[in-house]
């Protein structure tokens, strides 16, 4: 008896379907610039991590920004335009996908629903409006570990079984913990320079058909390997409880 292979795929947001970062352009365009950009080059370096980044980041805003002003600023920023195509092979080849994001919920449905995708699963950080603050809620930090907001490698082992082959595709620092947790991964800006760092096989990327093309040739092949370092860190990750 052959038993069909399943893939999970798990996507980043911000610099990976969008051009650009929103996390870090939404508070340059309603924040002081300066402030932020020096809050994002430590964020980048990570001498500024998880959920304080974002309340020092919040912290830039003028008063004026709200809500409804960030989320109408998010539809004019683009996302890489074979991403609505790549989704559509996804569901063709019956791939679920799950969009992870250490970004703030409200925009990211607001871009992909702008691109006409309205049902992906989006799990990310909310914002929400409280008696005219804007105030971030995480919720879904790891207990013990402060390095992300929105700890994306939970998702992963939540999501994905032992012998379903997983698919990560992301570009930045809070994709570095995750990535290796996946069989295939998808890498460019500094999550390709981390994996080259330390030596985690990846497939390098400039578009969403890139992705697509590498994942037909895998997906005609009649074995397919399980990365080994993924299966040892999430039995690591078992063990620990
Ligand atoms: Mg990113």
């Amino acid at each position: 008896m052959t038993t069909e292979r399943t893939y999970k795929a798990f996507i980043d947001f911000d610099g990976t379907i969008t051009r650009r970062d929103l996390g870090e352009h939404l508070f340059y365009d309603f924040g002081d610039v300066e402030r932020a950009k020096e809050l994002v080059r430590r964020i980048n370096e990570k001498t500024l991590v998880g959920t304080a980044s974002w309340r020092a980041l919040l912290d830039t805003l003028r008063d004026d920004a709200t809500l409804d002003k960030l989320a109408t600023r998010a539809e004019d920023y683009e996302i890489d335009p074979t991403f609505p195509a790549f989704v559509e092979f996804l569901r063709e080849r019956g791939v679920e996908f799950f969009v992870l994001s250490d970004g703030f919920e409200f925009y990211i449905s607001r871009v992909l629903e702008k691109a006409g995708i309205t049902d992906a699963t989006i799990i990310a950080n909310d914002l929400v409006e409280r008696d005219g603050d804007l105030v971030p809620l995480f919720p879904h930090q790891d207990e013990e570990c402060a390095e992300c907001a929105n700890c994306k490698r939970n998702h992963i082992i939540e999501n994905s079984a032992d012998e379903e082959f997983t698919i990560y595709v992301g570009n930045g620092v809070s994709d570095q913990c995750a990535a290796p947790y996946c069989d295939f991964i998808f890498a460019k800006d500094s999550l390709l320079n981390y994996c080259e760092r330390e030596r985690i096989t990846y497939f390098p990327y400039a578009s969403f058909d890139d992705v697509r093309r590498r994942l037909e040739g895998l997906f005609a092949k009649k074995r397919l390997k399980k990365k080994h370092r993924a299966h040892m860190l999430r039995r690591q990750t078992y063990m620990r409880g």
